[in-house]
């Protein structure tokens, strides 16, 4: 059976680690050649490039700071100079902290709001500025956006940020054959989760007890439906915001 990226190029931000390393994975596993993207974990984006390589697939790493404006740009250029198009991007890199209201800082703001909001809008005008013949964009939100966990007003802002700006990019691009969806996951255990301290918190418990299937989810459960956004199988859905959640609202 022919794979379903056969011919495409994915750029993948943030994908060194986490949700990002499995998204691009499996867009290799489909036949797509990946630009795997990360910002300071060089070990773990030649990892997921080795891993794409041993399944027959093509990727590269490629280091950039998805908020700045001038690594994004080389980002792109390096993707359409060592694999000539580009057909998917997953805007993936996003950062997530946590504080109450009176402990919110510029910084706090800043750090999320320059790489979640910002990153993912610099990414997205390079990509289209490089799609040939129309083109995917896969934004990573979150169930935040429209759960809004107490002590997370700055994080859920940026996510809500990502929805409308799926909702209305989807809009704007539609005209160029260009798609724009969201995947938004429930809390998945990744290197993220585990540094930030939350996977043996009372609050994933909390999540898990008010969750329908029970548990909290891996990075396998998230990228299938990246992969479907990114290939044809999606062709007539844009704008679409997805919860992988488990059932958890
Ligand atoms: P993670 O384990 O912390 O991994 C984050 C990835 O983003 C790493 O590859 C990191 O690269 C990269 N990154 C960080 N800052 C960057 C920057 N300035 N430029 C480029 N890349 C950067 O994160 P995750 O838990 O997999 O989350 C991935 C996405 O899913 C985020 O957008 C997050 O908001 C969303 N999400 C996560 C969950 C969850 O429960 N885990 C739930 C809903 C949504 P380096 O390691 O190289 O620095």
């Amino acid at each position: 059976m022919s794979k379903k990226l056969a011919g495409k190029v994915a750029v993948v931000t943030g994908a060194s680690k986490g949700i990002g390393a499995e998204i691009a994975r499996q867009l290799g596993a489909e036949g797509a050649s990946v630009v795997v993207n990360y910002a300071s974990s060089r070990s773990g984006a030649d990892q997921v490039v080795a891993d794409i390589a041993s399944q027959g697939g093509k990727a590269i790493a490629v280091q950039a700071d998805v908020s700045n404006p001038i690594d994004v740009k080389k980002l792109f250029t390096d993707a359409r100079k060592v694999f000539g198009r580009l057909d998917i991007l997953v805007n993936n890199a996003g950062v997530y902290e946590f504080a109450p209201l009176e402990a919110i800082t510029p910084e706090h703001f800043h750090k999320q709001y320059n790489l979640n909001v910002l990153g993912l809008l610099l990414a997205s005008q390079e990509a289209v500025k490089h799609f040939a013949d129309g083109g995917s964009i896969i934004n990573l939100s979150s169930v935040v956006s429209t759960g809004a966990p107490a002590f997370a007003s700055v994080y859920s802002g940026t996510k809500a940020a990502v929805d409308a700006i799926t909702w209305s990019l989807a809009k704007e691009l539609g005209p160029k054959k260009i798609r724009v969806n969201a995947v938004n996951p429930g809390m998945v255990e990744t290197e993220g989760l585990h540094s930030a301290g939350i996977t043996e918190s009372d609050f994933r418990k909390q999540v898990e007890a008010q969750t329908p299937l029970g548990r909290i989810g891996q990075t396998r459960d998230i990228a299938p439906a990246v992969v479907y956004f990114a290939s044809d199988d999606s062709r007539w859905t844009t704008g679409q915001t997805l919860h992988i959640s488990g059932g958890f609202r």
